[in-house]
């Protein structure tokens, strides 16, 4: 496994792989791996000859008062990770590489970004879009591979490659959960064990709308409400958004119909965590 701090030996070693005939497939990350982010790698490995990961910590899509300078960057234990998983390539810039000067072009997805988390992160996409730009154009991949733990943020980037002919497929991969349910996350590694007992109620009030959808239930307002009691059983959770969300449009919607997305986000004491699922009821 080869471990680049640098644009420039990216693009040569990517260059190569291409020249022997390799499909190039490409893993975002900002590090502190996890079951979830080996999964992305176990999918890119099926599909491509070559897999590149990136573990860089992207400061522009962090808001003033959020977690940049505690996020979690444990890069040896990345790397032994990474080597296990048998990626080809780690891509571990330094800001300064991906951000020589202060960026004055940026990449923005208009109305997708507008609701859920890009509502209570405003600045966020703007973000990702950018160094999800920066990162493709430098690694210049066939496949790059998202989770839909980031529901929001797959369909932006997919948005972003369409309308600007991003020459490569977005691939998004099911959320990897731990025992009791709790998504996958770098910060559950700043949840307390009862923070974490109390965070499985995040998935349990999912759970929860596909129950109510199941039985029937169509009026959002009605399924939001039990979601919201779910949540509520736990002091420790405060609710940012509890919102059910056209899976196109990412609106929110009144009825459940065709294909939707539930979508939730609540800080446990300072920590932020969201979780998803996709509901279709179209067959
Ligand atoms: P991050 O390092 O948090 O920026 O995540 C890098 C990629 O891993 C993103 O595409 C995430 O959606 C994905 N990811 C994070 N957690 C999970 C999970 N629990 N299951 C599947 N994918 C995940």
């Amino acid at each position: 496994m080869k471990v680049s701090k640098t644009i420039e030996l990216v693009r040569q070693l990517v260059k190569e792989a291409r020249r022997t005939g390799k499909t190039i497939g490409f893993v975002p990350t900002m590090g502190a791996l996890h079951a979830g982010h080996v999964s992305l790698i176990d999918t890119a490995k099926q599909k491509c000859d070559y897999v590149v990961v990136s573990i860089f910590v992207n400061p522009t899509q962090f808001g003033p008062s959020e977690d940049f300078d505690k996020y979690p960057r444990p890069i040896e234990e990345d790397l032994k990770i990474c080597q296990k998983a048998g990626v080809d390539l780690v891509f571990n810039p330094t800001t300064s590489e991906m951000y020589p000067d202060k960026n004055i072009t940026c990449v923005n997805v208009e109305k997708l970004t507008d609701n859920m988390c890009g509502r209570s992160r405003p600045g966020h996409f703007r973000g990702v879009t950018t160094v999800c730009a920066k990162l493709f154009n430098i690694v210049s991949p066939d496949f790059a591979f998202f989770g839909q733990k980031d529901a929001q943020q797959a369909i932006v980037i997919k948005r972003m490659v369409a309308d600007l002919n991003m020459p490569l497929e977005i691939v998004v991969c099911p959320i990897v959960r731990e025992q009791n349910g709790l998504a996958m996350s770098s910060r559950n590694k700043y949840l307390s064990p009862q923070e974490r007992e109390d965070a499985a109620f995040i998935y349990k009030s999912l759970q929860k709308c596909r129950e109510m959808v199941d039985s029937g239930i169509r009026k959002t307002e009605t399924i939001i409400v039990q979601m919201r009691n779910i949540l509520e059983k736990k002091a420790s959770i405060k609710i940012e958004y509890v919102s059910i969300v056209d899976e196109k449009t990412l609106e929110n919607i009144e009825v459940v119909q065709d294909k939707v997305l539930a979508a939730v986000a609540v800080r446990i004491g300072s920590t932020r965590l969201i979780d998803n699922i996709p509901i279709d009821i179209s067959t």
